[in-house]
């Protein structure tokens, strides 16, 4: 049985923090806000994936303010993820994310955080498509305060 799954998180976008996307650090001079490091690509990822298996949801597993997950890398979040959804004996078919930033643009790192997301979910990079999108200057997104991603899933 196929099954799929959607995730989406939005963040705000703060100075003094790092921008994190799918575990990599992209060079800005803002970042988002969290209890975690913020990965707002990962974070809507845990929710597609758990969103497939019917396993409630990132804020489910690991409680914002549970002082165990204060600081913790989303990477990890994510592959516990992975663990609980392959206990159950699911895998992932593929995955397709969209990131909506209007800077920095994100095109030339689009292919290092595609081999990370591989490699934290064990997935071929082939299966992992990832789009970057502006919000065209509109809402609070357009104007750089905050940062979305939109994440669809099929496990079988
Ligand atoms: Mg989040």
């Amino acid at each position: 049985m196929m099954r799929v799954g959607l995730g989406y998180d939005i963040h705000r976008l703060v100075k003094n923090r790092r921008l994190y996307l799918g575990g990599m650090v992209i060079p800005w001079n803002k970042g988002e806000m969290g209890h975690s490091d913020g990965d707002v690509l990962i974070h809507a990822l845990i929710d597609a994936l758990l969103g497939a298996a019917a396993m409630g949801d990132i804020g489910t597993h690991f409680p914002p303010g549970d002082p165990a997950y204060k600081n913790i890398s989303s990477e990890t979040l994510l592959q516990k993820t992975i663990e609980l959804i392959s206990a159950r004996s699911y895998s992932i078919v593929n995955i397709d994310a969209t990131i909506i930033l209007e800077k920095p643009k994100l095109l030339p790192f689009v292919p290092r955080i595609k081999n990370n997301l591989s490699r934290l979910t064990k997935t071929d990079a082939s299966l992992i498509s990832l789009k970057c999108k502006t919000k065209e200057g509109m809402g609070n997104v357009g104007r750089g305060k905050a940062i979305e991603a939109y994440v669809i899933v099929l496990l079988q």
